[in-house]
């Protein structure tokens, strides 16, 4: 058997030395680390060293946790179906019961059949029993194949995120075909009607079902009726975003500047549009009401 040369062992033994200060090092580190947190959090006398102490262990986990909430807890919400289990649903393709007619408050009078939504241009605009004020809302519509019209007269329909009164008073969030359709862009499909252009065209051809998924913060008013905080709204148009906490500057019109009339509460309102193309439909909305 050869024997190992010197110089091998001297080197063996080196790395060997090496590896023990590695080991005694890390098991130093935590030592470091609780140092230079304390250092961080300036939890350390200024002038003196600063000890790994138990003191000063439970001095650094005191202030770590002052910065932790516990309460109050968030809700469950449970997400296994299609609808968020906190949903109040607007319409789960049975019945209107939760709508009425804008014009009289009777029943809705829109078109239910196999779980779709059909607009029924004649009866004019329908919307929600229930009143909101903020709120996250899901809603899915389709332009019908084979749709006829151009510009606003191409299956023009509407979200009104607010119905602040008959016809078409409140917020609109515009409802169009824009697959192959060219109108004012303030005016487009995801569109603040006439007060915000969508930020990119997210519009499917028609046939196709469409989502919208919104988040409405309603304007705030003083006890005077004068405008206290804006509206916003946040809009993904087929999941894709469209509207980024767009601020409004009143309620939108078609004639006019835009401007605030003061409420507390308002119903979700659908648009049965005046153009000659055929109706559109809507199906699967949910709305979750918010602080
Ligand atoms: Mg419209």
């Amino acid at each position: 058997m050869m024997a190992t040369p010197r110089w091998r062992s001297q080197l063996i033994a080196l790395a060997m030395l090496s590896g023990a200060c590695a080991l005694l090092q890390a098991a130093e580190a935590p030592n470091d680390a609780l140092i230079r947190a304390l250092q961080t959090a300036g939890l350390c006398n200024p002038g003196a060293p600063c000890e790994p102490s138990e003191d000063n262990r439970l001095r650094l986990q005191r202030y770590t946790e002052s910065t932790e909430q516990w309460a109050p807890v968030p809700a469950q919400v449970l997400t296994d179906g299609a609808v968020p289990s906190d949903a109040i649903v607007l319409f789960d393709g049975r019945d209107l019961e939760q709508w009425v007619n804008t014009k009289d408050h009777q029943p809705a009078g829109w078109i239910v059949r196999d779980g779709v939504l059909t607009v029924n241009k004649t009866v004019g605009n329908i919307e929600t029993r229930r009143q909101f004020r903020n709120y996250q809302l899901h809603l899915e519509w389709r332009i019908p194949e084979g749709i006829t019209g151009s510009g606003q007269a191409r299956g023009n329909s509407g979200l009104f995120l607010a119905g602040t009164g008959p016809g078409d008073a409140g917020y609109e969030l515009q409802i169009l075909d824009s697959w192959n359709n060219s109108t004012y862009v303030n005016g487009q499909a995801a569109s603040v009607y006439k007060q915000a252009a969508p930020l990119v065209n997210a519009a499917r051809p028609p046939g196709q079902w469409q989502t919208y998924d919104v988040v409405w913060t309603a304007p705030t008013f003083v006890a005077d009726g004068t405008l206290k905080t804006p509206a916003y709204v946040t809009v993904l148009h087929n999941g894709v975003l469209v509207q980024n906490h767009t601020q409004l500057s009143g309620e939108t019109l078609y004639i006019g500047k835009p401007t605030y009339h003061p409420y507390d509460q308002a119903p979700i309102k659908l648009q049965a549009h005046g153009d000659k193309s055929a109706p559109i439909s809507f199906r699967n909305i949910w709305v979750r009401e918010l602080p």
